[in-house]
Parts: C-alpha cells; sequence; structure tokens
C-alpha cells in the first residue's frame, strides 16, 4: 500500500536525518514507529502526510507517488501530530468545520469516541487540558476512516488508563483495509496492540520485522541454562533476554527488551531474521 524507498531527508543546515530509508506498509497492519527522542520518527511521517517535502527518493501510495500533495493522497490519509494548535472553538464546531474534507467522516463515531473519552461536544478546545485536546485529534483522526492513519506519539501527554484507553479503541478500529502507522519512544505504550515494528536509529532503519517473525525467531525470558547463546540480556529487565528461539516453546515478544536489543545489538538480530528468512 505504502512504499518508501532510498528516501533521504535533512533540514537546512542539519545533518542527514533520514539516510536511505526503505519500507513497505501494507493494509490490515498497525506499525510501531520505534526510535529515541530525534531520530526521524516524526520527519518521516511529515514525509507520508505532505508535510515535508523529500530531498531525494520515493514515495508511492497504491503506486501513485505520496511525495506532491495531491488532494487524493492527502484525502486517504490523516496525521495525528505530535504537537498541534487546534482551534478556538467547541468540539462540534470543530467537526463541522475539519470533517467535510474527508469523505468517509463519521460524526456519530466522532461522538462515541468523544464519550468514550469522558468529553462533550460543548467543550470549548481551548480549555481543555493538552491531553484532552489530544484526545479530541485522536477521535477526530479515527473519525475521518481514512485508509492510512499515521499517529505521531499518540500517546504522549496521556495518563496511564487514557494509554490503556487508546490501545483497546485502537486494537477496535484495525481492520484488513486500514494501515495504521504509530511512532513512540515509549514502546511499553504500545504493548499487545502492533504487528509490525519498525526501528529508526542514527537515520536509518536498523529493524523491520513482523511480530509473528520475532516470535517465530526469539525466544524471550530468563534462561535456565548457562549454556544458552544469549542475544541480549539486561540487568533492569531482572534477567530478562533475548535468546534465539530454536527448539523453545513460543514467548511473548517483550517490546521494551526488544528494542533495548535493537538498539545495541542489531547486527546479531537481523543475520538471525535474515537467515531464517525463507518468504
Ligand atoms: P523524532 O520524531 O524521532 O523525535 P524528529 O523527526 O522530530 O525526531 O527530529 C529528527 C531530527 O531532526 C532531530 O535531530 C531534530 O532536532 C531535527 N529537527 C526536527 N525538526 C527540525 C526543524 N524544524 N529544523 C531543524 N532540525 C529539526
Amino acid at each position: 500500500m505504502i512504499s518508501i524507498k532510498s528516501l533521504y531527508y535533512h533540514y537546512p543546515k542539519s545533518s542527514m536525518v533520514l539516510n536511505d530509508i526503505s519500507a513497505n506498509f501494507e493494509r490490515g497492519n498497525i506499525y510501531g514507529l520505534f526510535g529515541k527522542n530525534g531520530e526521524g520518527k516524526s520527519t518521516l511521517l511529515k514525509i507520508m502526510s505532505g508535510l515535508l517535502y523529500a530531498k531525494s527518493g520515493e514515495y508511492t501510495v497504491d503506486h501513485k507517488s505520496g511525495l506532491h500533495r495531491n488532494a487524493r493522497t492527502l484525502q486517504r490519509l490523516f496525521l495525528v501530530p505530535e504537537d498541534f494548535e487546534l482551534s478556538a472553538v467547541t468540539i462540534a464546531t470543530y467537526q463541522k468545520i475539519n470533517g467535510r474534507f474527508y469523505p468517509n467522516f463519521s460524526k456519530k463515531q466522532f461522538y462515541d469516541l468523544i464519550a468514550e473519552f469522558k468529553l462533550a461536544p460543548q467543550h470549548h478546545i481551548a480549555r481543555l487540558s493538552f491531553g484532552q485536546k489530544k484526545k479530541v485529534l485522536i477521535a477526530f483522526g479515527i473519525a475521518t476512516n481514512t485508509p492510512i492513519l499515521l499517529m505521531d506519539e499518540p500517546t504522549n501527554g496521556l495518563d496511564i488508563p487514557s494509554k490503556s484507553q487508546f490501545r483497546k479503541i485502537m486494537a477496535s478500529i484495525a481492520d484488513e483495509n486500514k494501515c495504521i502507522i504509530i511512532s513512540t519512544h515509549q514502546v511499553r505504550d504500545l504493548h499487545s496492540l502492533i504487528n509490525h515494528i519498525l526501528v529508526l536509529d542514527e537515520a536509518k532503519v536498523v529493524f523491520d520485522a513482523s511480530l509473528a517473525k520475532v516470535s517465530t525467531e526469539f525466544w524471550f525470558g530468563k534462561p535456565k541454562s548457562t549454556e544458552d547463546s544469549i542475544i541480549y540480556t539486561e540487568a533492569g529487565f531482572g534477567g530478562k533476554s533475548i535468546l534465539p528461539r530454536g527448539n523453545k516453546e513460543e514467548t511473548e515478544v517483550d517490546l521494551e527488551l526488544l528494542f533495548s536489543a535493537v538498539l545495541t545489538q542489531n547486527t546479531v538480530i537481523n543475520t538471525i531474521l535474515k537467515t531464517n528468512d525463507h518468504d
């Protein structure tokens, strides 16, 4: 659905922020776009949503170039940005003004989500907290029903109950026609939600694999035998480690551990993925 090939980007006078980025995003998936702060996640999402122009490279949505801000591509995607300014109007007016730009916008779905977030149409956006404003935007983004939904650090500013509410809502709206990409530097916020992981580090994609593939190739837990070949372990995780799965039973993927491992051991991890890649 979305194809990115050899994309390069840097801001004026800055070093390369995206250096030869390639990735594919398919319908029916929720992608976690991981990376530490400042690794280019927002920049990539801004390029995908037409807010920034790549210096070079290809970006296509359903085989049509997405690098130019054409209305057809823009109507097919919605970006919930990390930082935003919302007009100083009521939630009701906000949806009236903005909903009409999206052919599949559902007022009912928007108001249902607003109610789920304990907000009401008559609430004045200017008087809401940052987290509440974010909820308005998340609800609006979902209600646009665009086939591509991009969310940049959507859980920033949400309290812990709201984060789990966010995960539940996102899981409930996912379907085989939607491609959802969510960036975060707090990987645990997307636990049990995503089914594909991409990690950006030092301007490159250093990891790109489905969770199913990760479960097939790696084992997460406390190794019983000292003979086991540990790929990554961290004291902070209580001895929990990542090992090649071999013949061991399947374990739940620990996203935080995987993320830390990818940042320090990505050559080992990618070698295992590639060696066993028979797809
Ligand atoms: P992330 O979303 O992963 O935190 P960003 O895409 O926001 O990262 O930023 C990537 C890099 O680009 C950072 O080094 C950041 O300082 C720099 N950057 C972001 N926006 C601008 C800008 N408008 N002008 C110059 N540099 C920028």
